[in-house]
C-alpha cells in the first residue's frame, strides 16, 4: 500500500489476531448423533454449547471456517448492557397497548442489562483472560438535539438498567475525550470492554473443557427432518441431532432461507493505529472508556488493552470493501475527532458482518420448521448474543420455558427481501447526507 496513512507493516487482518488467531486444528471425529447440533461457532454458538454441555447434554458445534473466524473475534470489544437497544425499543409496539408496550420495553432493557452481567460471570467462572475492564462508555452527541435526546433517557436507563448514566455538558466534555467534536454526551458506567479474540478463544476452550465437540472447517449442509430429529449433511459425513440451533448471525446463508430473509448482513470496519506516545494515548480518553456517538454513520472507538493504540471502528461503508476504501475513510473520521493524531499511521484494517433486523431487535426463537435460533445483533452483540446463546441453551435443557423477553417475538422480514441487501449503499449515502444536514440545521 503506497498511501502515507498505511504503516510499512500494514496488515489486512484484525489487530486482535496478533494475540490469538483462527488456526487450523486437528480434525475431530464427528459423532453419528448428538443431542443438540449448533451451527456457527461464534459467541452465540459457544455460549449455547457451554450452557448445554454443563447441563449434561451431548452437544456438537459445526463451524464453517476455523474457530475465531467470525465477527466474534473481529469486533470492537465494547460490552454494553441495558443501553444498547436503541431504535428497537421505539419500534417494538406492534399491536400492544401502551401499558403492555411499556412492560415489554422494561423487560427487554432488563434482559439487556442481564447480558452484561452474564459476560462478567462467564469470564470469571471460566477464568478467561481477555482484558475485561468495566470502565464505562461516553456517547458523544453529534448535535444539541441529540444531546437533549440522550438527556431524556438518563432516568429510564438508571431506573431500569441501573446503568449509572449521567449527562456531560459540552464544557466538561474534555473529562471524557480530548476533543471538541461533540455537543457533550452521556457517560454510562455499566459498560465494559474486552479483547474479543481472547474472549472467544476462552469460550472455545471452555466449551471443550465442558465436553462439547467442536468441529472447525465443517460447514453445515442440507438439513433434513427425520423421524427422531434432524440430519445435517457435512463434507465429513452426516450427523443426526434431536435439536438444531442456528447461530450464524451476519453470516446466515442459504442453508436457512427463512432466517436469511430476516437479517441484513451489514459490514462494519475497524482500523488500529501504530503505537502512540504513551502520554498522548492516555490523554485521548482520560478515563479509558469505550467511545461512540449519535451519528447515523456512527463510530465506536477505544484504546487497545496496552493503552498504546487507538482501535477505531465505524460504518465507513455499509458493505464489504477493501482497506483501500475503509481505512482512509476511518482515518479521516478519527482525525475529525482528534486532529492531534495527524500523521499517525494505520497498522491493521479489517471488516466483518453484523446482522441487522427490520425491527432493530435481537431475536431468539424457533422457525416454523423447528430450527432454534438466536441472532440479530444490530451491531451490538458481544453481550447480547453471548446472553441469548446461553439462554437458548437453558431453554433447550429445560423444555419449552420462555427464557427471555426476546423469545418468540415476531421476527419480521420485508416483501422481496431474500438476504441480498441491495439497498445498503443508497441508505449509507442517505445517512451520510442526513448527518451532514444535522450539523447544519441543528
Ligand atoms: C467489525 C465489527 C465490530 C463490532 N463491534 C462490536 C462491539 O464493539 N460491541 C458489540 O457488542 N458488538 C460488536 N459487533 C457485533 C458482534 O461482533 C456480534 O454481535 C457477535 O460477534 C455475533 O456473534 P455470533 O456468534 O452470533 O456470530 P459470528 O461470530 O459472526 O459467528 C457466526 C459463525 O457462523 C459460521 N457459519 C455460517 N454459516 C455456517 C454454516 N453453514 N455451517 C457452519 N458454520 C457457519 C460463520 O463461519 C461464523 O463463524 C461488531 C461486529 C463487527 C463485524
Amino acid at each position: 500500500m503506497s498511501n502515507e496513512i498505511f504503516h510499512p507493516d500494514f496488515k489486512q487482518r484484525p489487530y486482535w489476531w496478533e494475540a490469538v488467531a483462527p488456526t487450523e486444528e486437528a480434525e475431530v471425529e464427528l459423532p453419528a448423533r448428538t443431542d443438540v447440533l449448533i451451527i456457527g461457532g461464534g459467541l452465540t454458538g459457544l455460549n449455547c454449547a457451554i450452557e448445554l454441555a454443563r447441563g449434561g447434554a451431548h452437544v456438537t458445534v459445526l463451524e464453517a471456517n476455523d474457530f475465531l473466524w467470525g465477527a466474534s473475534s473481529r469486533n470492537g470489544g465494547g460490552v454494553s448492557g441495558g443501553t444498547n437497544l436503541g431504535k428497537g425499543l421505539s419500534g417494538s409496539k406492534g399491536r400492544s397497548s401502551d401499558a403492555e408496550h411499556q412492560e415489554k420495553i422494561r423487560a427487554m432493557v432488563e434482559d439487556s442489562a442481564a447480558s452484561l452481567a452474564h459476560v462478567e460471570s462467564i469470564i470469571a467462572r471460566e477464568g478467561i483472560q481477555c482484558h475485561f475492564e468495566l470502565n464505562g462508555r461516553f456517547v458523544g452527541a453529534f448535535t444539541q438535539k441529540h444531546y437533549d435526546g440522550l438527556a431524556g433517557k438518563v432516568e429510564f436507563y438508571n431506573k431500569v438498567a441501573h446503568a449509572g448514566a449521567e449527562m456531560v455538558p459540552r464544557e466538561r466534555q474534555r473529562e471524557e475525550i480530548a476533543s471538541d467534536y461533540y455537543y457533550g454526551g452521556m457517560r454510562i458506567e455499566r459498560v465494559a470492554k474486552l479483547h474479543p479474540a481472547l474472549y472467544t478463544k476462552g469460550l472455545v476452550d471452555a466449551a471443550r473443557r465442558h465436553g462439547a465437540t467442536l468441529a472447525g472447517r465443517t460447514p453445515a449442509g442440507a438439513l433434513t427432518r427425520i423421524s427422531d430429529g434432524w440430519r445435517c449433511d457435512t463434507p465429513r459425513g452426516p450427523i443426526e441431532a434431536d435439536e438444531v440451533v442456528i447461530a450464524t448471525n451476519g453470516y446466515t446463508g442459504g442453508l436457512t432461507p427463512d432466517l436469511q430473509r430476516r437479517v441484513i448482513p451489514l459490514a462494519s470496519h475497524i482500523i488500529t493505529t501504530e503505537e502512540l506516545d504513551p502520554e498522548l494515548a492516555a490523554s485521548l480518553i482520560p478515563k479509558n472508556r469505550v467511545l461512540s456517538d449519535t451519528k447515523r454513520v456512527l463510530c465506536y472507538y477505544r484504546l487497545s488493552p496496552d493503552k498504546r493504540r487507538v482501535v477505531f471502528g465505524g460504518r465507513a461503508r455499509f458493505t464489504q470493501v477493501g482497506p483501500e476504501v475503509s481505512a482512509p475513510a476511518l482515518h479521516g473520521m478519527m482525525l475529525e475527532r482528534w486532529p492531534q493524531l495527524k500523521g499517525t499511521r494505520i497498522t491493521h484494517a479489517w471488516t466483518g458482518n453484523t446482522a441487522f433486523t427490520f425491527d432493530f431487535l435481537p431475536h431468539l426463537g424457533k422457525t416454523e420448521k423447528g430450527l432454534h435460533y438466536a441472532m440479530g445483533c444490530n451491531g451490538s452483540g458481544v453481550a447480547m448474543l453471548s446472553y441469548l446463546g446461553a439462554q437458548l441453551g437453558k431453554k433447550l435443557l429445560g423444555g419449552q420455558n420462555r427464557v427471555t423477553s426476546f423469545d418468540g417475538q415476531p421476527f419480521p422480514t420485508r416483501p422481496l427481501y431474500y438476504g441480498k441487501p441491495w439497498f445498503l449503499p443508497p441508505i449509507g449515502t442517505w445517512y451520510r447526507i442526513r448527518d451532514w444536514l444535522d450539523r447544519r440545521v441543528g
